[in-house]
């Protein structure tokens, strides 16, 4: 069976054909870096990350490329800074917002198992791609200047509307033109305004001013994936505006029929039943729920759910998705080929379909547990090693080392931490196959480095530098 996705664009399941099998292209809209992300935000972190696997799996490790980027530039980092803030100079205050949010985001993502992109751009260093897009589209005719903003004009583009669906009579309809009188059509959107001397802001043909949040993302995607590319993701609320607009600038500037050819989001996540809200006592960010559980459970819980559904995130969920883990993380030993039981390839093939995808871990996970009596050493190896090599592939295996907390623990400028975190990864892997002779002359050889370790119940082995 090939890949199949859901397109947004064409409103209906697809077979997946690369543009280039050899280099995949893929660009997910990343966080706002002004606040922790909340649990609904892990949703297309992680659902993006099954897909970069799975596109890994299927086109081979080096033959795929994912950008996620970071916003950070954003009228919300400003306030923020000023709030957090107000005795520093603004720049250096959003510069405190932005870099302890993008940090904290990174390692949330990290300890929910995902693997990194190939390519984490930040929009401030990519505004001089954003002033060249923004010059094309108006040397082409595709925006104007305006009352100290740079806009796009919609009507200059024949089929804007086109992923959401929206026409644009229905919105000029209930538009309050008065509101914004500049504008030659109310769907104008912002591609460049000037800043104050107290806003931040760059030099540009239009005077000081930043870009608009949706160039961003236009001028990060050409620079990393080519002016056409494979799959663009985000959640449900990226359509409009946000996707209909990286379309419309990217396809004028760049005179193309599409932008990327398949258009995917996640469906949203709630909380016990209720939109999220801090209010309501039920807002969690990742790092609550971190707290509470533990990332390979709640990344568990997440894929329960068919990526297109909305979520009712509960308690009772979590506790589900900890059960079936264990049973499935009892079977890991380190694969030994890439060969995975197909049914289950088909499921995540079939548009990710990780509900079908764990039925069939179960259904494989009581073979196990069947074929464990019986005499036949060989297939039950093979099956054990299909079987971790599926948790692999949805990044739910348990043998995840946990570096996060690296840089606190020690100054590595006198050791060689690399040759650390090898010896610690080669002796998981002798602890996983038994070997505990071997495991046992590592753990002498890190001592002999001055490194001791501990070993953790759920699975993990952490390490320090002796005092
Ligand atoms: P933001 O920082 O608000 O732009 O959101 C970052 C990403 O999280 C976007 O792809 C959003 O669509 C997604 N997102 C935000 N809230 C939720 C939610 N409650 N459920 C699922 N996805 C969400
Ligand atoms: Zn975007």
């Amino acid at each position: 069976m090939t890949l199949r996705l859901y397109n947004t664009l064409s409103r209906t399941k697809e077979d997946f054909k690369p543009l280039d099998p050899k280099n995949v292209r893929m660009y997910v809209c990343g966080p706002t870096v002004y606040d922790y992300a909340h649990i609904g935000n892990a949703r297309p972190v992680i659902v993006f990350d099954v897909l970069f696997r799975l596109l890994r799996h299927l086109y081979g490790e080096n033959h795929v490329t994912y950008v996620r980027n970071l916003t950070d530039v954003d009228d919300k980092i400003n306030a923020r800074a000023l709030r957090d803030y107000p005795d520093l100079p603004l720049n250096d205050a959003i510069r405190k917002v932005t870099e302890k949010t993008a940090n904290q985001f990174q390692s949330d993502a990290k300890a929910l198992g995902c693997l990194v992109p190939t390519h984490e751009p930040r929009a401030t260093e990519h505004i001089q791609g954003m002033i060249n897009m923004i010059s094309t589209l108006i040397t082409k005719g595709h925006a104007y200047v305006a009352a100290g903003e740079v806009l796009f004009a919609v009507d200059a583009m024949k089929d804007y509307g086109k992923l959401s669906g929206r026409k644009l009579e229905d919105q000029q309809a209930g538009a309050r033109i008065a509101v914004e009188a500049h504008k030659k059509n109310p769907a104008d959107f912002v591609l460049w305004k000037l800043s104050s001397a107290d806003e931040p802001g760059w030099e540009s043909p239009w005077g000081r001013g930043r870009p608009g949040w949706h160039i961003e993302c236009s001028a990060m995607s050409v620079k990393y994936l080519g002016e056409v590319f494979d799959i663009h993701g985000g959640g449900l609320d990226l359509i409009f505006p946000h996707h209909e607009n990286e379309i419309a600038q990217s396809r004028c500037a760049h005179g193309t029929s599409v932008m990327a050819n398949v258009w995917m989001h996640n469906g949203f996540l709630q909380v016990e039943g209720k939109k999220m809200s801090k209010s309501d006592g039920n807002f969690y960010t990742i790092s609550d729920v971190m707290r509470a559980s533990n990332g390979a459970t709640a990344r568990f819980a997440m894929l329960m759910t068919h990526y297109t559904q909305p979520i009712d995130w509960t308690e009772s969920k979590l506790v589900e998705a900890g059960v079936s883990l264990q049973k499935f993380q009892q079977w890991y030993v380190p694969p030994e080929h890439a060969f995975v039981d197909l049914a289950f390839l088909d499921a995540l093939k079939d548009d990710l379909n990780t509900p079908q995808a764990f039925r069939e871990l179960h259904r494989l996970s009581d073979n196990l547990a069947k074929s464990r009596a019986k005499e036949n050493p060989e297939d039950h190896k093979d099956a054990l090693s299909q079987f971790s090599r599926s948790l692999d592939l949805l990044g739910i295996a348990p043998q995840q080392i946990d570096f996060s907390d690296i840089k606190k623990q020690i100054d590595f400028s006198d050791i060689k931490k690399n040759v650390v975190i090898r010896l610690v990864e080669d002796r998981l892997v002798a602890r996983h196959t038994k070997n505990w002779a071997e495991s046992d002359r590592i753990r002498d050889e890190l001592g002999a480095l001055g490194i001791a370790i501990k070993d953790n119940k759920d699975g993990t082995t952490t390490w320090e530098v002796k005092r």
